[in-house]
């Protein structure tokens, strides 16, 4: 990872400073807006496996211009402060291009997810949550995290538990944390909302043909080839809704062991049980296994989908990449040395602020919800319950004799006052 060796937030300031320098800012602001404000390392002890164990963790807190900040917890080896620092600024702007009313954050956990089972992974989790809630960097009105990589529903659970543990007369402690399940005070949608907005964000490309034409490509998603690098939650959604709703190929899929490949499609759900099954794409029975996985990213398609890890399309590969279409499913795939190689060449990035801006999105109403303690859906139910009392009274008075209206079953009743030109409906059948 580089922008000339500075690493991960180099490459984002690169990028932030080539956007301002469009933009008439003081340099004073410039520079503030820049840089990352605070970020905070925790080290702690889990007892686990009858000795302790030191863990360090992350929050990073970009800026504070509007609170709460926002951005997921990351799982993995790889989580260090500059990266933490990178991401946080990502989700400053990314919130700033979206218009959720918050400042960016990040965390990271230096971890092997699977390399501890899921009781040690909440001991971990809530001992982790315990040190960054004592210092207010899990707090609703403040530091809202999220799933990220590695880490999905479950763990936001623990958090949110965790917290309300801690903080039991808070009463908005739900919307400490999004992306928790849906019994637990999440929504509907949120875990595929990333790779959701991925297939939105590619819908909109195409429907504007001169922009399709600068990509050298032509006509809508129909039949695209697509190579998706990284089949977690993200990449995986984008693939399954853009091959079974857009009519779009996923001919390779590259994973940790390597990639897989098939002109014809590759089956995304088969794939993807095959991933949990045997913990790689290797011996899938209907693709081709490339045990060079980075090399498949070079391979011909019409749209290259990193959907993984930062920094995958360096200044090194960049020259080889033939796909004239890349969207940026996760944060930072594409460094901002291989942007200047690949836009020269005439290949369209369509950027991770806005490509992967659909999770963010579905926190913010996650993030509503919780503090509304409204359950979407409930004022609707009643806006509809009152409308359809007033139209049974309604068809009850126009029949004149309550037995017809009475003896239509309910189910009937629901469908015909549901159905067009209610009312007028009502009238003229009785
Ligand atoms: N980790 C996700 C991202 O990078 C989601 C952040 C959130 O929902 O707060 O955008």
């Amino acid at each position: 990872m580089n922008a000339k060796s500075g690493g991960f937030s180099a490459s984002v300031n690169a990028m932030y400073d080539r956007a301002v320098g469009l933009m008439d800012l003081s340099p004073g602001l410039v520079e503030k807006i820049r840089v990352c404000n605070a970020t905070y390392t925790v080290r702690f002890g889990v007892r686990l496996r009858g000795s302790i164990h030191t863990f360090t963790g992350y929050r990073s807190v970009h800026s504070e211009h509007m609170e709460p900040v926002k951005g997921g917890i990351r799982y993995s080896l790889a989580v260090h402060q500059d990266e933490v620092e990178a991401l946080a600024a990502l989700m400053t702007y990314k919130c700033a291009l979206v218009e959720t009313p918050f400042g960016g954050s990040k965390g990271g956990l230096c971890i092997d997810p699977t390399a501890w089972d899921a009781h040690e992974l909440e001991l971990i989790t809530r001992r982790f949550a315990y040190e960054l809630i004592k210092r207010d960097l899990i707090n609703p009105a403040q530091n809202v995290p999220a799933p990220d990589m590695g880490t999905g529903e479950r763990e936001m659970a623990w958090m949110a538990d965790q917290y309300k543990r801690m903080k039991t007369t808070d009463i908005n402690g739900n919307a400490c944390v999004t992306g928790k399940p849906p019994h637990a005070g999440g929504i509907a949608g949120r875990v595929e909302a990333t790779g959701r907005g991925v297939q939105y964000a590619l819908q909109e490309f195409f429907r504007h043909p001169e922009d399709v034409k600068i990509a050298g490509l032509d006509g809508s998603l129909e039949g695209k080839r697509v190579i998706v690098q990284g089949l977690g939650n993200v990449g995986f959604h984008a693939a399954h809704f853009l091959s079974t709703e857009d009519g779009a190929k996923v001919t390779a899929v590259i994973e940790r062991d390597g990639a897989v490949t098939n002109d014809a499609g590759l089956d995304v759900e088969a794939l993807q049980a095959h991933i949990r099954r045997t913990g790689g794409v290797k011996n899938f029975a209907s693709g081709h296994y490339v045990e060079d996985g980075a090399s498949v990213m070079e391979m011909d398609c019409d749209i290259l989908i990193p959907a993984a890890l930062e920094g995958v399309i360096h200044e090194g590969n960049a020259a080889r990449i033939r796909a004239p279409l890349i969207i940026e499913a996760a944060n930072g795939p594409v460094t901002s040395e291989a942007n200047e190689i690949l836009i020269d060449k005439g290949c369209v990035i369509i950027p991770d602020l806005y490509a992967n801006a659909g999770g963010v999105t579905v926190s913010y109403f996650e993030w509503v919800k919780n503090l509304s303690h409204i359950r979407f859906g409930r004022m609707q139910r009643r806006a509809e319950e009152a409308r359809h009392h007033v139209l049974v009274n309604e068809l009850e008075r126009l029949s004149k004799s309550k037995e017809v209206a009475w003896t239509l079953s309910d189910g009937f009743k629901r469908d015909y006052l549901r159905g067009a030109g209610e009312l007028e409906l009502v009238r003229s059948g009785l």
